[in-house]
């Protein structure tokens, strides 16, 4: 009855057809007043979590934030649906902050954001104040803050744990897009929560495309990439303040609308170059990491890191910035092994080895990372010790073709720069060696080796590419320690005889085109009218001077631009149009919407998103609240086979699969269309066998080779009806 009552809330108020990931079940929970703690990625929607709640409980739900910055817009974002909401924090003055204490009291507000510091300025006096009114909920935001694991500890969140003491009867729920083991323990301690339910949500970001491109021209291949997103907002990092102020300003003569942020700054400037960002007056900020905490733009669509991140936790939060609305985003890196020594030098801990060795070792883990030639996006959720058996089809290792070719003669020219030199040089030097370099630092008496200059036809950084790739493939290894040297294996004298052939890869070739097409097929939506309804909602922004997206996200404009409405019922059908915005932006946005379609001849093509809500199934990544599936599934209902899709969506043959396996339950795919008749037995035997670990990949190691992952999928699908 009373998830009946959340359904409607979020369809009414915020404009949205169905939950996320775990919203649901952790609603369903806070509503029968169970602690909980929430773990979802960044954009994943956590929010709600509380804000439905606060709205259904009587009483007030009090929201610890330490994003002072953010508390303005979320609580304007909430207005904007009609949700009565205020917040406390240390940029009022204080009768402002007695306007708020009254307007609490008075008992129309459903939220009140309030920093952590806050709440105990001035000894007891905000928890008796607490204690006057009825608060029917704590929402605890960021709070990995509590934990000096996290990132971004704040020694005041270690006061939290009076509230379950003071509040004993009023349920809490804490949120982070940190997962961490070690935090999350000290959460549930910290906060006294030992019961608490934990809901934890998968940490695939599916709309980001990673890429990573070798650092050699970074700043022509950057000119490159935004020529191609002109009307796109972004972030660019970079790792020094000197680097930000350079690059912002030669982007800015380049024609750029770019700002620099960092912490060199004066505070003023920054505040008003973030605001102008948030407002999408400015497109790009070039900045240092000290840009990003409590930044909720929704429609980043790209975040590009020109030097390296000091570990995977910080790219992945860092590019976890891009597309919080749920639209394709672009995450690109550009990487050099030189990077790596160079932070190698950063990350000692002075007179603490243990962590500096620590540092190191996510350092190498980042590099590994740079040069991997396999699924990104798989090796990055599995960091996250989250299972992700597929290759996702959406990064650039997988949409990149590589080309091989016979590197026999190269390889040998690379083996025997180590043999003569006896496998005591470490990776620059044997190929400044291979080049005949002239500087100093080569010996004399290599110089007089045959092999000296053998390689100079060759560009420094192919080399290192090969070098990379005979590593992987075994024919030579680096050595452990501060100065690794490479050192020949036991497969290296079968290449120097010649008794073994070598395959290279080419230079990477990124085939831009194949994930562009991937796109498109995913998103029909029309640009040209977007752009027309972005400059609408400018418009409303800035008469009532909110960022553009507490009008409408990025995503709503895009579905208006997809579906076409053409009815005040068809506009309501539209994600993210709630009554409130209804009425007060509907009229103008349909109209936008009518002429250019009567201009155009175009009709309403609403149908296709009613069927597709309908027949939704329940996918656990369906994050973007797009259904990829979906796509899939109406090509192959059109008479295409699997491989065929795979290759116009620029996607992996198994990402199909496993597409249309989720409509095994439904019925819409019948098990038979694509598991031929006599494997279904095998594999369903090989699921029994294993039910209790409820994982893929053991029973896929059982069935072997003849059995793919989609298969066993579908099978499971059909056993299991879900
Ligand atoms: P988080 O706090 O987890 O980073 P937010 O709560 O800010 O994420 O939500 C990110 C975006 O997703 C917001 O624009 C929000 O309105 C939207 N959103 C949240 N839940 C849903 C849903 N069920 N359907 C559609 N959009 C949603
Ligand atoms: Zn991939």
């Amino acid at each position: 009855m009373t998830i009946e009552k959340a359904r409607q809330i979020l369809k009414h108020q915020f404009g949205y057809d169905s939950f996320r990931m775990n919203q649901e079940a952790v609603i369903e929970a806070v509503l029968n007043k169970k602690d909980c703690v929430v773990l979802m990625p960044t954009g994943g929607g956590k929010s709600l979590c509380y804000q439905i709640p606060a709205m259904i409980f009587d009483g007030v739900t009090i929201v610890v934030s330490p994003l002072i910055a953010l508390m303005k817009d979320q609580v304007e974002a909430l207005r904007a649906n009609g949700v009565e909401a205020a917040f406390l924090n240390s940029t009022q003055s204080a009768s402002e902050q007695v306007a708020v204490f009254r307007s609490v009291r008075g008992g129309q507000t459903k939220l009140l954001y309030v920093a952590p510091e806050r709440l105990f300025q001035g000894g007891d006096q905000f928890l008796e104040f607490l204690r006057e009114l009825k608060v029917s909920l704590f929402a605890i935001d960021e709070a990995h803050c509590i934990s000096s694991w996290g990132h971004d500890f704040r020694p005041e969140y270690m006061r939290l744990a009076i509230l379950k003491k003071e509040f004993p009867g009023v349920p809490l729920i804490a949120l982070t897009a940190t997962a961490d083991k070690l935090v999350r323990k000290d959460i549930f301690e910290r906060l006294a929560i030992p019961e608490a339910d934990l809901y934890i949500s998968s940490f695939n970001r599916p709309n980001i495309y990673y890429q990573v491109e070798p650092k050699r021209k970074s700043y022509d291949q950057l000119l490159d990439f935004l020529e191609k997103r002109k009307e796109e907002s972004g972030i660019i990092y970079c790792l020094s303040r000197n680097s930000v102020d350079a690059l912002a300003a030669d982007l800015r003569d380049q024609g750029f609308s770019a700002l620099a942020y960092h912490a060199g700054l004066d505070k003023t400037t920054r505040e008003k170059n973030q605001e102008s960002f948030l407002k999408d007056e400015t497109k790009i900020v070039v900045a240092t990491i000290a840009f990003g905490m409590g930044i909720d733009k929704s429609n980043v669509r790209f975040v590009v890191h020109m030097d390296l991140p000091k570990n995977i936790e910080s790219y992945y939060q860092e590019t976890g910035r891009a597309g919080r609305d749920g639209l394709p985003s672009d995450a690109l890196l550009f990487f050099s092994w030189g990077d790596v020594t160079k932070l190698k030098g950063f990350a000692e801990v002075e007179g603490n080895a243990a962590q500096s060795a620590i540092m190191l070792k996510k350092l190498d883990t980042m590099g590994t990372f740079g040069d991997l030639r396999t699924c990104r996006r798989k090796f990055l959720l599995n960091y996250f010790s989250e299972e992700f058996t597929d290759d996702c089809g959406s990064c650039d290792n997988c949409t990149t073709e590589v080309a091989k070719f016979d590197g026999t003669v190269i390889a040998q020219k690379a083996l025997s720069a180590v043999y003569r030199t006896n496998q005591r040089f470490g990776l620059s030097y044997i190929v400044d060696f291979l080049r005949g370099s002239r500087s100093e630092k080569i010996r004399d008496e290599h110089k007089n080796i045959k092999t000296y200059g053998i390689g100079a036809d060759i560009s420094k950084d192919a080399w290192y590419e090969y070098f990379r790739d005979l590593m992987a493939q075994g024919f030579v290894a680096q050595t452990d320690g501060q100065y690794p040297v490479l050192v020949l294996t036991e497969t290296s004298m079968d290449v120097l005889a010649g008794k073994t052939p070598v395959q290279l890869t080419k230079s990477r070739v990124r085939e831009e085109k194949l994930t562009r097409v991937a796109r498109e097929v995913a998103f029909p939506h029309i640009p040209e009218l977007f752009n027309e309804l972005r400059r609408v909602r400018s418009v409303f922004a800035r008469e009532e001077n909110v960022p553009p997206y507490v009008v409408f996200s990025d995503a709503t404009l895009v579905e208006m631009a997809t579906y076409l409405p053409q009815t005040d019922s068809e506009m309501r059908q539209i994600s993210g149009v709630g009554d409130l915005k209804f009425e007060r932006y509907g009229a103008d946005f349909l109209n936008e919407v009518r002429n250019y379609c009567s201009r155009n001849g175009l009709r309403s093509r609403i149908d296709l998103k009613s069927k597709r809500r309908e027949r939704r199934p329940r996918t656990k990544r369906d994050v973007d609240g797009r259904d990829t599936s979906r796509i899939s599934l109406d090509l192959f209902q059109a008479g295409r086979s699997i491989p065929d899709i795979a290759r116009e969506r620029g996607l992996a043959v198994s990402t199909i699969e496993n597409h249309l396996a989720r409509f095994i339950p439904t019925g819409e795919v019948s098990l038979e269309q694509f598991v031929q008749a006599e494997k279904v037995e095998p594999i369903r035997k090989a699921i029994d066998k294993f039910a209790e670990s409820n994982a893929l990949s053991p029973i896929k190691e059982y069935l072997g080779e003849d059995y793919s992952y989609g298969e066993i999928r579908a099978v499971m699908a059909a056993v299991s009806g879900r």
